[in-house]
């Protein structure tokens, strides 16, 4: 087999293996999408044969435009998510395009997108590890005010360049642990779901996946801190894993719990949002207290990968924090979304004190 997709695939996998292999701290995936690590990896990336088709942040292409290689013979703006807006950019792109997705998990959602609607090749250049969206299949569409997933994208490449990284304020690399993070809380709600008899079916090895993601993330962090090739690499290597599982068991109940519930019923009551990976690290410290499940463990992860979690850091107000815990059970239930501390006991005074306990460290 000399296939171009093996032949990536072969070479992703020895780039990820040998970035790691200096670092015992590392962790190397072995699932998910062929991805490329390096120093200036994505540089050029647009010069290929055929169309190509940018979809890109607009902030992002402002200093990514110039290294792309020739200009794209179309570049979308990745701006919006819903489905009547994502068809009729799909329905714009020519024949022989190639899609390459330049940005966060907005441009990385639009290009899977138009991608799999148009059985294109794409291209995923992630510009910040802030969310997994690189190596998740589905789109997240926002569909008359609530978010629905569809799709099945598969990137013929996610190129990881450490010198994009490495050139990003620290704050928003180190924001990317939450959604490895997550997995401390969801497996908690996951398991008393199961037990109260709501939720997909316990499995042992998925719940054991968990928590080796987890101490990997441990062992990541101090290098995540410091933005080093190989923190970066681990945690994406974790995003991969994790992308990979959530297809294979065809739910993400082992990452998804109360504490992305907390960031969801934050942004129906505040009306904004802030960096998804800071929002689901505060929802875990918050809940991982209320479950009385070993939060120290969050903590100190939060606390040597230097990720922001102080309201006053992530200019959010207390107010804004009690009136999504007051708002929660209500916000869940109505939302059909799985069951979870939030319906094992939950007493709000009590969950506002602990909130209070939960984030003052540093
Ligand atoms: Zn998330």
């Amino acid at each position: 087999m000399s296939s171009p997709d093996h032949a990536s695939a072969h070479a992703s996998t020895n780039a990820s293996a040998s970035t790691n292999a200096a670092d015992p701290s590392a962790f190397v995936s072995r699932h998910g999408f062929a991805t490329t690590y390096g120093h200036g990896v994505a540089t050029g990336v647009g010069d290929r044969p055929g169309s190509v088709v940018a979809v890109c942040d607009p902030e992002v292409w402002q200093w990514f435009g110039p290294a792309f290689g020739p200009a794209p013979d179309l570049r979308i703006d990745a701006v919006e998510l819903s489905p009547a807006h994502l068809d009729e950019l799909a329905g714009s792109v020519p024949a022989d395009a190639t899609i390459i997705g330049i940005g966060g998990g907005v441009a990385m959602d639009v290009a899977k997108w138009v991608h799999w609607r148009r059985g294109l090749p794409l291209i995923q250049v992630p510009t910040l590890p802030s969310v997994n969206a690189c190596f998740t299949r589905m789109t997240a569409l926002r569909d008359g005010g609530r978010v629905r997933y569809e799709g099945n994208a598969i990137p013929e490449q996610v190129i990881v360049d450490f010198d994009i990284f490495q050139a990003a304020p620290p704050a928003l690399v180190r924001a990317g642990i939450g959604d490895v993070l997550s997995c401390h809380t969801a497996l908690w709600d996951w398991r008393v779901g199961v037990a109260a008899g709501f939720d997909p079916a316990w499995d042992d090895d998925s719940a054991g996946s968990s928590m080796r993601y987890i101490d990997a993330l441990r062992r990541a962090a101090p290098g995540i801190h410091d933005v080093t090739d190989a923190g970066i690499a681990s945690l994406m290597e974790l995003h991969r894993e994790i992308g990979w599982r959530c297809h294979e068991m065809q739910h993400a109940r082992f990452e998804e719990g109360s504490e992305h519930f907390f960031a969801y019923c934050f942004e129906e009551v505040t009306g904004r949002t802030i960096l998804h990976g800071e929002l689901v690290s505060v929802g875990v410290l918050i809940m991982s207290a209320i479950q009385g499940n070993n939060s120290w463990l969050p903590r100190s992860i939060v606390h040597s990968a230097g990720t922001r979690h102080r309201p006053q850091d992530l200019a959010i107000t207390w107010d804004e924090i009690d009136a999504t815990l007051d708002h929660l059970r209500a916000f869940t239930t109505a939302g059909g979304y799985w069951h979870s501390v939030i319906q094992e006991g939950f007493d709000v005074g009590r969950a506002k004190e602990q909130a209070r306990a939960a984030l003052d460290f540093d």
